[in-house]
């Protein structure tokens, strides 16, 4: 007897169909898996048959073999034993009912139960695209697969229930459809709650309205956490695209559950500085994704700069340009996408309090500049902004004065991010901190009064060509807060300021 079943593989977070065969036939009984599985796949036979037999079934005294194709795909991971367990129950005859139009994915416990997978969403969305009308899933995973759209997806706790399903004894019900509210996009926390800091909220929105990166220095206790947390309110709310493709990346780290089975808020993810290479850019020998793809779409807060590796902290370079990342591995090369706002914050010493106004620098002479030192010249160069994050007067702490909400800062992030979207359709890129030098003359023209500005500071502080570039784009941000078109004076100065600190603490 013969029978195919379809499923789906997954490689990163590649997707592809996966038809498994089994043929049952007279000989000496014996059960082989064919078709470039790998340990985790040949492991499922031992898990198949003791799951026939938890749940009283009779494992085919025969000869069967499971072909899984296409052959010259390697298939790894656990995901086959269900689709494997229905292949071979339509083979026995104990599923008669048509099933081309159903995938199949779940790992079997020893006791039939289907234990819960990584990677689910974008597995089914493989499916969806293969045409397949309805996708048997752990139920576990049933929400999160529900995300995926025109598809009816069934939850599966047990094997016994596939059998009561396809005869009609006890069909399962489809999952519920997954709903995002707009309750689900707000984020609790709101820039109406931080007293002052004029200046870092300035930044950050400009952050926020061009996709610049920022690098923050003040004293501990300065506020420096609190103001970087709340970069995602200012940030557009997530669209539908974008939580699906961040969802893609958080299913397949195995961050997504049944409580929370899809990313409907821009993530803002703050690893430790004490994080590996790989934790931080991806790895593994299935590569997984790292923090900067678990950050896609969203807010990548590095706290204590100079404390992290300096190894790690280059790795970031790449990615940053490229809003991706690739990790090559004998099996293949995997990529992850990772377009993410860096925010950074450090002390600008070891004890923090260097050029502090009340406090006194216990450090060793020339300790603050090795430690500044540890960020090297071409990582510092990517923080478009930089500014200094000083600790906050009681005078603003005791002020009754309200301060503005995330929600109005939001909207005018909004207006300049619209701007951009027009501006940039159809070229690829995403925000003005990502114009490349093709277009760069094109899409920032500055009056004569900006040029002449920018000359003779660019002469003043003798910035390189790189700080021009990036001074420009953050004056083009500006310039589309103003809802103005040609860069003018203004905008160059106001950019400008947030170019200082690098020569202050970083300068000779
Ligand atoms: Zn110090």
């Amino acid at each position: 007897m013969y029978a195919k079943i379809n499923s789906l593989g997954l490689f990163g977070l590649n997707a592809f169909p996966v038809g498994v065969e089994t043929q049952l036939s007279r000989g000496t009984p014996c059960f082989d898996i064919v078709g470039l599985a790998d340990m985790a796949v040949k492991e499922s036979r031992e898990r198949i048959r003791a799951a026939f037999r938890s749940v009283g079934l009779q494992f085919p005294l025969a000869r069967l073999i499971v072909n899984l194709t296409p052959a010259g795909t390697k298939k790894t991971g656990s995901m086959f034993d269900l689709p494997i367990t229905v292949a071979i129950m339509k083979a026995q005859g104990l599923i008669t009912a048509d099933t081309d139009k159903c995938a199949f994915i779940g790992e079997l416990t020893l006791s039939g139960d289907v234990h819960p997978l990584n990677g689910v969403l974008p597995m089914v969305l493989c499916a969806v695209k293969e045409g397949m009308e309805e996708v048997f899933v752990p139920a576990e995973n049933a929400f999160e697969a529900s995300a995926a759209g025109n598809v009816t997806v069934y939850g599966v706790t047990n094997i016994s229930e596939i059998i009561t399903h396809f005869s009609g004894e006890k069909p399962l019900t489809p999952s519920e459809k997954i709903t995002i509210s707009p309750e689900d996009y707000y984020i609790h926390e709101d820039y109406a709650d931080v007293k002052g800091q004029v200046l870092a909220k300035k930044a950050l929105e400009y952050a926020a309205a061009g996709g610049h990166n920022v690098l923050m220095i003040g004293p501990p206790g300065s506020g420096k956490s609190m103001l970087a947390k709340r970069l995602p309110t200012i940030l557009p709310a997530l669209t539908f695209e974008e939580s699906i493709e961040t969802t893609n990346i958080h299913s397949v780290a195995g961050f997504t559950s049944k409580e929370n089975p899809i990313v409907s808020k821009r993530p803002f993810r703050s690893p430790h500085h004490t994080i590996s290479g790989a934790g931080m850019c991806g790895g593994g020998q299935i590569p997984r994704p790292g923090e900067i793809s678990l950050a896609h779409n969203g807010v990548l807060f590095l706290d204590e700069l100079p404390e992290f590796d300096k190894r790690t902290l280059d790795m970031l370079r790449q990615p940053l340009e490229d809003n991706k990342v690739t990790i090559a591995r004998a099996a293949g090369s995997v990529e992850y996408p990772a377009f993410f706002v860096l925010i950074a914050a450090m002390n600008p010493c070891p004890c923090g309090f260097f050029n502090h106004p009340t406090k006194k620098c216990i450090c060793p002479p020339n300790a603050a500049r090795n430690y500044v030192n540890r960020i090297s010249g071409p990582l510092l160069d990517r923080f478009d902004l930089q500014v200094e994050v000083s600790p906050v007067e009681f005078k603003s702490l005791s002020s009754a004065k309200k301060e503005e909400s995330s929600q109005a800062i939001r909207e005018r992030v909004q207006k300049a991010r619209e701007i951009q979207q027009r501006r940039f359709a159809g070229t690829g890129i995403s925000c003005n901190a990502r114009i490349t030098a093709d277009i760069f003359h094109e899409v920032c023209p500055l009056t004569q009064d900006a040029t002449d500005f920018l000359e003779n500071i660019f002469d003043r502080m003798g910035l390189s060509a790189r700080a021009y570039d990036r001074i420009v784009k953050v004056a083009r941000t500006i310039a589309d807060m103003d809802g103005v078109q040609v860069i003018e004076k203004l905008h160059i100065s106001k950019a400008v300021q947030f170019r200082t600190l690098d020569r202050k603490y970083w300068g000779n």
